[in-house]
């Protein structure tokens, strides 16, 4: 692993130091992460591993080491209470090669300059996976947007198009929600840079409001792509119908593709959030499931019959067939990975399961549907979007819907082709192809 930073190399010591005391596990166990690759490196890694199954000129590699542009500003907005405060905002455009890039803004107070270089480096390998005209990018900034208001929050998505606003463009750099961030904030941000280049720009962003130029079934696109995945290759993947499914991250995502799964014959039986995890073993009812995440958070389902309350760090043990993981990265680690029962992970959510992890799965069998395949639905939505706001026009769902199954079950189809021919995992496989399309354009 490659340039271990100081403050890595100094926690390492740190666990090797607490290992000889009394030192509370957990405490170590969280050093002991945080001493860890970065999110880059890890990307990186699996880039450069898929690379080996090629043969590559070297410059090609070298260009996808290093990000093409990286922007950071500091935005400074008025609290409703009549104070200032300073956010950290920030723009990767990793890769333009395939054409301009695409990706989301995440608002969370984990977001800094590594997450974002890294995602948007996901970005890239997930548009060129699914042949789209786009390079890769991400955007954050580092707040908790429940701490603000929605008035606060609506200054701090228009400062940062303010700040950003020379960065992105129809043709040059279209971001798109991410966690922390929904079509209410790409309004705000459309409407900002809208008025800042003197006219109507919808093709700026994507996964706005469908009134203002947002391309009906982008809601639940990220879900439905890797739902149209599994029903494709449920054959392959041994898939009965009642498969139990597991849902670590009820958000957006999550809750789409446990509402998908329920419809098609799927049993949730585990769902988890922010505040804690529920486990139901018979199942649960979809629609109480649902509610009770709208009233808050999925654990108000504890106490109803056959619901009990579990650890939210326990969800990814549960007893089933299908772990979907929805949450953030790198909750799939080496620690937990061995306690997994699901014989399929799909990963919803970016980089969610370690390298390391990704080791120790292939050894218990377990297959992973892997993120830049996954949940790639959501931006091949998102470009339906841009051409839709280009050419004037608005496409029927049920149009949406068959060009995204037939854009997921074609590059699934390859993906699985490719991985059997080489003996690889469905992941190497996916970084390979998208590679092989990187090369014809760098090259
Ligand atoms: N943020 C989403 C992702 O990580 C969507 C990006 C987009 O639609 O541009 O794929």
């Amino acid at each position: 692993m490659s340039h271990d930073t100081m403050l890595q190399r100094a926690l390492t010591r740190l666990v090797d130091a607490g290992k000889h005391l009394n030192i509370d596990p957990t405490i170590l166990e969280k050093w002991e992460f945080q001493a860890m690759a970065t999110l880059f490196d890890n990307t990186l890694e699996r880039l450069i591993e898929a690379a080996e199954h090629l043969d590559l000129d070297p410059g090609v590699l070298e260009n996808l080491k290093n990000a093409l542009e990286m922007t950071q500003a500091r935005l400074t907005i008025r609290m409703d209470d009549g104070s200032t405060k300073c956010f950290m905002a920030f723009r990767c455009r990793y890769d333009d090669s395939l054409g301009p890039t695409k990706g989301g803004i995440r608002f969370h107070p984990h977001v800094d300059a590594d997450e974002v270089m890294a995602l948007a480096l996901m970005m890239t390998s997930k548009c060129a996976v699914m042949a789209l005209p786009f390079g890769g990018a991400k955007g954050g900034v580092k707040v908790d947007p429940r701490d603000l208001s929605n008035m606060e929050r609506e200054r701090l998505s228009r400062a940062y198009i303010r700040a950003f606003a020379h960065v992105i463009g129809p043709d040059r750099d279209i971001p798109a929600p991410d966690v922390g961030t929904n079509e209410k904030t790409m309004a705000w941000m459309m409407d900002e840079y809208s008025t800042i280049v003197g006219k109507r720009a919808p093709a700026v962003i994507t996964g706005k409001p469908v009134a203002l130029g947002g391309s009906l079934g982008r809601d639940d696109a990220t879900a439905r792509g890797a739902y149209y995945i599994m029903q494709n290759k449920a054959h392959t993947l041994g898939l009965e119908r009642r498969a139990r499914v597991a849902i670590q991250g009820f958000g957006n995502a999550g809750m789409h593709m446990a509402q998908l799964l329920d419809a098609a014959g799927y049993k949730i039986v585990a769902a988890s959030d922010s505040k804690g995890a529920v486990h139901a073993p018979a199942g649960f009812d979809i629609g109480e499931l649902l509610a009770a995440k709208r009233c808050g958070s999925v654990i108000n389902m504890a106490g109803s019959a056959g619901v009990s309350e579990i650890p939210g760090d326990k969800l990814v043990a549960v007893d089933c067939e299908v772990l979907v993981m929805a949450a953030l990265e790198n909750m799939v680690h080496k620690g937990n990975a061995g306690s997994i029962k699901a014989g399929l992970i799909v990963e919803l959510a970016n980089g969610p399961v370690t390298p390391e992890a990704d080791e120790i799965l292939k050894a218990m069998n377990v297959v992973i549907l892997p993120d830049i395949l996954a949940n790639a639905g959501g931006v091949t939505v998102s470009y339906f979007e841009w051409v839709q706001n280009r050419e004037g026009d608005r496409w029927t769902l049920d149009h949406v819907h068959s060009r995204l199954k037939t854009a997921m079950e074609k590059e699934a189809e390859a993906v699985w082709a490719y991985a059997r021919d080489k003996n690889i995992t469905l992941r190497t496989a996916a970084y390979v192809l998208a590679l092989l399309r990187l090369v014809h354009a760098i090259y």
